[in-house]
C-alpha cells in the first residue's frame, strides 16, 4: 500500500470531512463523509454519501489508499457513493478489491451484506463493460457485515483498532465508530440520538466527531429532546461536556451564515471545550498537538498519474460483447477493435 497521506507525519493521524452535510445537500456540503489518514500507510473513510467521492478525487489522493470503508447506517445520506467509491476509485487506478464493512439489520434485508449485494447487483451492465480493460481484481469489494448489536472490535490490523457500538438512530441498524492507533483515538457517531453507548467510547478521545441537526423547516436548531432520531445543538453541548474530547467537532447540519452562531450558541450553552463546526475539506491532524487546517483544493482535479499500471491488463477473454450491427455503424473503423 502506497503512502500517500499527504505529508503525514509517520505517528500522526489525520481527519478530513469530505461531507458535512444534512440529506439535503448543497454545492458546500456534501452528505456525510469522513477520511481519516495514518502515519503507518493506512487510509478509512467513515460513510460516503452523497457527493462524497468528488471531494476525495480532489485531494488527489490515489484511491488505491483506500485501506478500508465503515458505513454507520443505510441512510442514503451516508452511503450514497458506495457506486461511486467502488467503480469510481478502481477506473482512476485502485486495482485490489475494495475492503467495506458495515452493520446487520433487524432482518436480512436491512443489513449492509444485502445493501452491497444489491448495489453491485444493480450496477451489472457497468461491471459487464469494464471487464476487459481493467483487472478483475478489483471488480467486486469485500464486504463485511458484522453484528449491529456488538459493542465490540470489528477491526484489528496493523496496530490500528476500530470499534462498533449502537447508535440510537430511527431503526436498529445503525453504529457509532470508535478508531485507536498509535495512542491517538476518534469517534464518529454517525447518525444518533444522544446515547450512553457513545458516551462510555468517546470519554477522553483526541476527536469526537458527532452529528447534530437544525431541523424542522427552515434553518433555526429546535431546542427540546429530538427524539429518537438525532442530537440537537443543545443536547449536543451536554454530550460534549460529558465527554471532554480534546477536540469537538460538530457536523450533519446547515453550516452557513443563517445557522452557525445559532448552532454554536446552543453547543457552548453546556460547553465551554475546544470545538470545530466542521465545514467540508477542513482537515484535522493529531500528533501531540491537534491544529486544525483547510486543505486546499482545485475544482479541475485529476486521478493520480501513479498507481494506473495495472490499466488496460485485463483479460481479453471478458471483454463485452458488442452486436457486430453496431461494430458495423461505427464511422470510423480503421483502429483495433480490441
Ligand atoms: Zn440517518
Ligand atoms: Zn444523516
Amino acid at each position: 500500500m502506497q503512502n500517500q497521506n499527504l505529508g503525514i507525519a509517520p505517528d500522526e493521524m489525520r481527519v478530513t470531512a469530505l461531507g458535512t452535510g444534512r440529506p439535503y445537500s448543497s454545492l458546500a456540503q456534501a452528505n456525510s463523509s469522513w477520511l481519516v489518514q495514518l502515519g503507518n500507510g493506512d487510509s478509512f473513510l467513515f460513510d460516503y454519501g452523497y457527493g462524497s467521492f468528488t471531494r476525495f478525487a480532489a485531494l488527489e489522493v490515489h484511491p488505491g489508499a483506500l485501506t478500508a470503508t465503515f458505513a454507520s447506517h443505510l441512510h442514503t445520506d451516508h452511503v450514497g457513493d458506495f457506486a461511486q467509491f467502488w467503480v469510481t476509485s478502481r477506473i482512476a487506478g485502485r486495482l485490489q478489491p475494495l475492503e467495506v464493512y458495515g452493520p446487520s439489520g433487524s432482518s436480512p434485508e436491512l443489513g449492509f451484506a444485502h445493501f452491497a449485494a444489491h448495489q453491485l447487483e444493480s450496477y451489472a451492465w457497468d461491471t459487464v463493460s469494464r471487464r476487459g480493460s481493467l483487472p478483475e481484481a478489483g471488480e467486486t469489494p469485500t464486504v463485511h457485515e458484522f453484528d449491529w448489536e456488538t459493542t465490540g472490535i470489528i477491526y484489528e490490523q496493523r496496530g490500528v483498532v476500530i470499534r462498533a457500538v449502537p447508535a440510537v438512530h430511527v431503526h436498529d441498524g445503525a453504529v457509532s465508530y470508535r478508531l485507536d492507533w498509535n495512542g491517538h483515538s476518534l469517534v464518529y457517531s454517525g447518525d444518533t440520538a444522544p446515547n450512553r453507548f457513545l458516551t462510555d467510547i468517546a470519554a477522553g478521545v483526541d476527536v469526537l466527531v458527532h452529528e447534530t441537526a437544525n431541523a424542522r423547516g427552515a434553518n433555526a436548531p429546535v431546542p427540546g429532546p429530538e427524539s429518537i432520531v438525532h442530537t440537537n445543538p443543545w443536547e449536543l453541548g451536554s454530550v460534549f461536556a460529558l465527554t471532554r474530547p480534546r477536540l469537538a467537532v460538530a457536523f450533519h447540519f446547515m453550516n452557513d451564515a443563517r445557522t452557525r452562531q445559532l448552532v454554536s450558541d446552543a453547543i457552548r450553552s453546556s460547553y465551554d471545550g475546544p470545538l470545530l463546526l466542521a465545514e467540508d475539506l477542513i482537515s484535522v491532524r493529531v500528533g501531540s498537538d491537534i491544529s486544525i487546517e483547510v486543505i486546499p483544493v482545485s475544482p479541475f482535479s485529476r486521478p493520480p498519474a501513479s498507481g494506473r499500471g495495472g490499466y488496460g491488463a485485463g483479460s481479453a477473454a471478458a471483454r463485452p460483447h458488442l452486436s457486430s450491427k453496431l461494430r458495423e455503424a461505427r464511422l470510423f473503423t480503421g483502429e483495433s477493435d480490441a
